[in-house]
């Protein structure tokens, strides 16, 4: 792997992919690193491979195979396999399962992509429970759905559940219900910006295809819903949820959550860039401008990492941050960037601006969050709800004092898992908002490192 190069990519997503593009267009000597075999991120990986032709529709399928080719002659370096743990000015350090590695870039993008929104409730822990982006990998990789016995049990609030229903639907397995955890009150304040979605007509299709979809197979969707239980001797059994103030139980083999996707800031609030609020999504992100340039002179972030818009956006996110780069590296003459990045920048804001409904739609409801106080919240350090209340009580009201007082992120995800809840949970405590309880900040190394591999690039 080249020591000394243009510009490092972190992530071969649609972002990564996009960047790297643009990158290679303009004669940068660039490379790009992911901790996955394959690129394509979350929602192009194994694009070319025929048995995704069942998964994807065909529009999807056009963009990322096209995306993928365009990597592939771009001639930027890919890196497979390798996951980047740590950084020092412009520094990198990696490790893949043969070698540790540091790479000095001039500019690095992450493009790191989005996760799941990790809601703990009671039965979480439970096998048989799923999250929707766990179902739909398990789909993609091993063409397998959660199915048993009995059918299975939605719940939540966001688009990727709509997808994950259309797929258990066309492949014969029974959804008992959709369990909806959003707020009326979302959808009703949506239908104001529901203007937006029109402009992008293939989208708004696609939408409304997932929906009819639903409809058509009749799936019960119970809305209203709060304090959803997973229940089994040893594997879900039933799952207990409360609708006006009454409790129901309903048999089911797997539960199936999902409340939404947030941006991964780990690596960015390890860097201390500097990050945003958004009030409606409830998550932070970090700040950029237009063309994904953050806080630290030489770090750009793109796609979904940077605000959650979704696959096709991040590929122009990409494209855009890609082009920035460039331009900030003076290798090409700004005219003609300024006619490259054009296209693809006012694509990007078209994307933008109308995945923006789907914002406020599926905005997350906190009592989500208004969870018994026996349930794990942190699954690494087995930290409770009461025991993070409790310690909200006795005056620790941010999640770094919380950590200290419980060890409530402390395992080895650094509160990946908990972050999220336990600010929440701090915030419903104590009466603050989740943007005063702040975040719960991660250190290097970003992921975990044997002392080995450390020592090996710090001797
Ligand atoms: C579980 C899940 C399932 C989804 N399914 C769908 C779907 O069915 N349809 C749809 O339209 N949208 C789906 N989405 C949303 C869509 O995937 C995203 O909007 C899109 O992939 C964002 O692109 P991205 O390039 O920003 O990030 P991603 O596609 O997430 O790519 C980020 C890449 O960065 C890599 N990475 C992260 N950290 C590191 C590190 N430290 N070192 C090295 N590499 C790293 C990851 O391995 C990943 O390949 C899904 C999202 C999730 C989270």
């Amino acid at each position: 792997m080249a020591d000394n190069i243009d510009l490092l990519i972190v992530g071969a997503g649609p972002a990564g992919l996009g960047a790297a593009v643009a990158a290679g267009s303009c004669g940068l000597d660039a490379a790009v690193v992911d901790e996955y075999a394959s690129v394509g991120g979350q929602i192009f990986r194994n694009i070319q491979l025929p048995c995704i032709e069942k998964i994807l529709d065909e529009r999807t399928l056009g963009i990322g195979r096209k995306l993928v080719e365009d990597f592939e002659k771009s001639g930027v370096k890919f890196y497979p396999n390798t996951s980047v743990w740590g950084m020092e000015n412009t520094t990198v350090f990696c490790k893949s399962p043969d070698e540790v590695k540091k790479i000095s870039a001039s500019k690095i993008i992450y493009a790191t992509g989005g996760y799941e929104r990790p809601v703990p409730f009671k039965g979480w822990t439970l096998p048989g429970v799923y999250t929707a982006g766990a179902a739909e990998m398990l789909f993609r990789s091993a063409g397998e759905l959660p199915s048993g016995k009995e059918p299975v049990v939605l719940c939540g609030n966001g688009p990727l559940l709509m997808a994950l229903a259309v797929h258990l639907t066309e492949h014969g397995v029974p959804i008992r219900a959709w369990l909806d955890t959003g707020k009326f009150s979302s959808k009703l304040f949506a239908s104001v910006h529901m203007g937006r979605v029109f402009q992008d007509m293939p989208y708004f299709k696609h939408g409304m295809h997932l929906a009819l979809e639903i409809i058509k197979a009749k799936v019960p969707i119970i809305t209203g819903v709060s304090a959803v239980e997973a229940c089994g001797s040893g594997f879900v059994e039933k799952v207990v949820y409360t609708k006006n103030g009454k409790r129901y139980e309903l048999a089911a083999s797997a539960l199936i959550r999902h409340e939404g996707i947030i941006p991964r800031i780990q690596i960015p609030s390890a860097l201390d860039m500097k990050l945003e609020w958004d009030s409606l999504q409830r998550y932070w992100y970090p700040k950029t401008d237009a063309f994904g340039r953050t806080s630290l002179n030489h770090v750009y972030i793109a796609g979904d990492n940077a605000f959650v818009h979704g696959g096709e956006s991040a590929i122009w996110k990409g494209y855009v941050c890609g082009y920035a780069a460039a331009w900030d590296l003076g290798v090409v003459p700004d005219n003609e960037i300024k006619v490259k990045s054009e296209e693809f920048y006012r694509k990007m804001q078209l994307l933008c601006r109308a995945r923006d409904y789907l914002r406020y739609v599926f905005a997350p409801n906190p009592q989500v969050f208004d969870i018994p106080d026996d349930t794990i919240v942190c699954r690494c350090e087995c930290v409770t709800a009461g025991e993070i209340r409790q310690a909200a009580r006795e005056g620790f009201t941010n999640p770094r004092e919380v950590k200290i007082a419980t060890r409530a992120g402390m395992g080895p995800c650094q509160g990946r898992s908990c972050g999220t809840a336990l600010a929440e949970i701090i915030a419903q405590t104590t009466g603050m908002n989740a943007e005063q309880v702040g975040i719960l900040k991660c250190r290097q190394p970003f992921s975990p490192v044997t002392l080995a591999e450390y020592c090996a690039l710090h001797a």
